[in-house]
């Protein structure tokens, strides 16, 4: 593991933002706590991504979003706002499925920079 503040990195599949490349940009995990189950999956459903397998992607507890994925560059707890779930996406990313490709450079370029 990194014990250096490196390392987040913004799953969502070509998107490029790091926390060292953007400012006033927020990273997000994926929440684990039980109470939390719905949002954790609106987050994984909005992210569509796959692993190389055709399986469900799932993140882990290091994964993370960024708020650009947010309307207003920020997540909300509360269900019932725009912001609950990252809805913020280039035009192509919710017209077909991120190609295995695409997800696979991606993983590339992560495994590179542990
Ligand atoms: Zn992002």
């Amino acid at each position: 593991m990194n014990k250096r503040t490196y390392g987040k990195v913004c799953c969502v599949v070509n998107c490029k933002n790091t926390q060292n490349n953007t400012k006033n940009v927020h990273f997000y995990s994926f929440s684990m706590k039980p109470h939390k189950v719905e949002q954790r999956e609106k987050w994984i459903k909005a992210v569509r991504r796959r692993n190389a397998d055709g399986s469900l992607w799932q993140p882990n507890k290091y994964t993370k979003i960024c708020s650009e994925h947010f309307i207003g560059n920020a997540k909300s707890e509360h269900p019932l706002s725009p912001s609950f779930l990252p809805t913020i996406f280039p035009p192509w990313y919710l017209k077909s499925t991120p190609s295995e490709k695409f997800v696979n450079s991606v993983v590339a370029r992560s495994n590179e920079a542990t």
